[in-house]
């Protein structure tokens, strides 16, 4: 079996738009995030990006073009010393329920199967409460909830939601790099 982190993309590896991302051109790499994947790489674990796009549901966007997005971004990632094993999204508006929207936990449980994933070793790193809920929710007991994104709002926002549930509050995605590495300690 192997372990994952898993990674949502918006806030995490590139900047939120509060009107989704629709282009290339509205894709805003956050300046840590080649250096962060790169790290990533040396705890030989799977790394998976998790993604709602309901812009995609919503008509605003299709599917092809946000498929193209993701391999571009992938494919800079790749060219600057990172690896991404997998990109799953869920295409669904809430109206869909669907059983992939975040936070449910069907994007993870695809990719488990496909890479024969120990979720309760696994990492999920996210800016949003739904984020931490898939984790709980598919039984990933290492939660980080970063601080760019919604982060901060998020954290605000879900107080009394966040006090039960375990996780790290830490600045951005080059920060739970010391948290994943302090774990082995
Ligand atoms: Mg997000
Ligand atoms: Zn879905």
């Amino acid at each position: 079996m192997y372990r994952a982190i898993f990674l949502d993309r918006d806030g995490v590896l590139i900047h939120n738009r509060s009107d989704y991302i629709r282009t290339w051109d509205n894709v805003k790499i956050y300046p840590f995030t080649f250096k962060s994947i790169s790290a990533l790489k040396k705890f030989h674990y799977k790394i998976i990006v998790l993604t709602n796009q309901s812009a995609i549901g919503r008509g605003l966007v299709d599917t092809g073009t946000i498929d193209e997005i993701n391999q571009k971004l992938k494919d800079r990632i790749e060219a600057n010393g990172g690896r991404i094993d997998g990109i799953y999204l869920c295409p669904h508006t809430p109206q869909d329920h669907c059983d992939c929207r975040k936070p449910k936990p069907g994007l993870v449980y695809q990719a488990q199967k496909d890479f024969n994933i120990d979720l309760e070793n696994s990492w999920l790193v996210g800016d949003a409460y739904s984020d931490l809920q898939t984790g709980v929710n598919s039984g990933i007991k290492n939660l980080i909830l970063l601080q760019t994104g919604r982060g901060i709002k998020q954290w605000k926002k879900y107080q009394k939601e966040l006090d039960s549930i375990n996780f790290h509050y830490i600045k951005n995605l080059w920060e739970a790099i010391t948290v994943i590495d302090n774990s082995f300690q």
